[in-house]
C-alpha cells in the first residue's frame, strides 16, 4: 500500500511528538511520573511512553500525559524494580492488573513477562494487555505465543479495517506505515491461537465502518467491543 498525498510531513513530526524518553515532564508541572495506577478497580501498569502511532483521538495530546491525576509521561522508561517498588505488596484485591498507559507495552516485552510472574506471586488474578497491537513489527516476530505464557487477555485496538482510513487515524511510525494495517489483522489471529482472550476494539468516531471492525474480530474468533471516545 503506498502512501497517501495528504500524509504530510506535520503527521510525522506529530509522531515525533509522541515518543519523548528523553524529556521531561512537559506542562503535567511538577507531579512525579507515575508507573502504577489505579482505576475502576483494576491496577494498570505504566511501561513505556513510547508508541508506534500517533492515532488521532489519543487524549494524551489534549490531557497532556495526564490521566485522572496521574502524570504518566515518563522522561524513560522505568526498570522492573522501581514498578514494583510502586505496586502494592498484595493484588488480590483488584479486579485485573493492566498492562496500559501513553505508550505501547510490548516495546518491553521481556520486562512485562517478568512483572506478570511478579504479579501472579503477590496473588493477581487477571492480567491484561492493552495494546495496538503492532507489537509484532516492532520485535520483529511473531510475540503472541509469549504473551499467551503470562497474559490472560489482550484488547487490540484495531479501530478500522479500511487500510487509507487507518494510515490516517492511527498515523503509524514510518517505518511501520505500509505493514501496520495487515500485521495487525495477522496479531489478533495469532493471538487467538495462543491467549486465552482476545478482544479487539473499535472507537466509536464518525465516518468509522465499526461493523467492519466487529466481523474481522468475529471471523478471527476474537471478542469485540466497541469504546466511546475520551475527549
Ligand atoms: S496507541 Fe494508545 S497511547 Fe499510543 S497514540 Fe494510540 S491511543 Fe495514544
Amino acid at each position: 500500500m503506498g502512501i497517501p498525498k495528504w500524509y504530510t510531513i506535520s503527521v510525522d513530526e506529530k509522531q515525533a511528538q509522541t515518543s519523548p524518553p528523553n524529556e521531561s515532564p512537559s506542562s503535567a508541572g511538577a507531579a512525579e511520573p507515575v508507573y502504577v495506577y489505579e482505576y475502576d478497580g483494576g491496577l494498570y501498569i505504566n511501561l513505556t511512553s513510547r508508541c508506534p502511532t500517533a492515532c488521532e483521538f489519543c487524549i494524551k495530546f489534549s490531557w497532556d500525559y495526564m490521566y485522572r491525576g496521574n502524570n504518566l509521561k515518563l522522561p524513560q522508561d522505568p526498570s522492573v524494580e522501581q514498578i514494583l517498588a510502586q505496586t502494592p505488596a498484595d493484588l488480590s484485591s483488584y479486579r485485573e492488573v493492566v498492562f496500559c498507559g501513553y505508550g505501547e507495552s510490548t516495546y518491553r516485552l521481556a520486562e512485562m513477562k517478568t512483572l506478570a510472574v511478579a504479579f501472579r506471586a503477590r496473588g493477581a488474578r487477571k492480567i491484561r494487555l492493552n495494546t495496538v497491537g503492532l507489537g509484532n513489527l516492532i520485535n520483529g516476530r511473531d510475540i503472541a505465543p509469549d504473551l499467551g505464557t503470562f497474559v490472560d487477555t489482550v484488547s487490540i485496538s484495531l479501530n478500522t479495517v479500511d487500510p487509507v482510513q487507518y494510515i490516517k487515524m492511527m498515523r503509524p511510525r514510518p517505518e511501520f506505515r505500509d505493514r501496520a494495517l495487515d500485521s495487525v489483522k495477522d496479531f489478533i489471529r495469532a493471538c487467538v491461537r495462543s491467549v486465552p482472550q482476545t478482544v479487539v476494539t473499535g472507537v466509536e468516531l464518525p465516518g468509522v465502518d465499526l461493523s467492519g471492525v466487529r466481523a474481522v474480530a468475529q471471523s478471527a474468533g476474537a471478542d469485540y467491543r466497541t469504546r466511546p471516545i475520551l475527549d
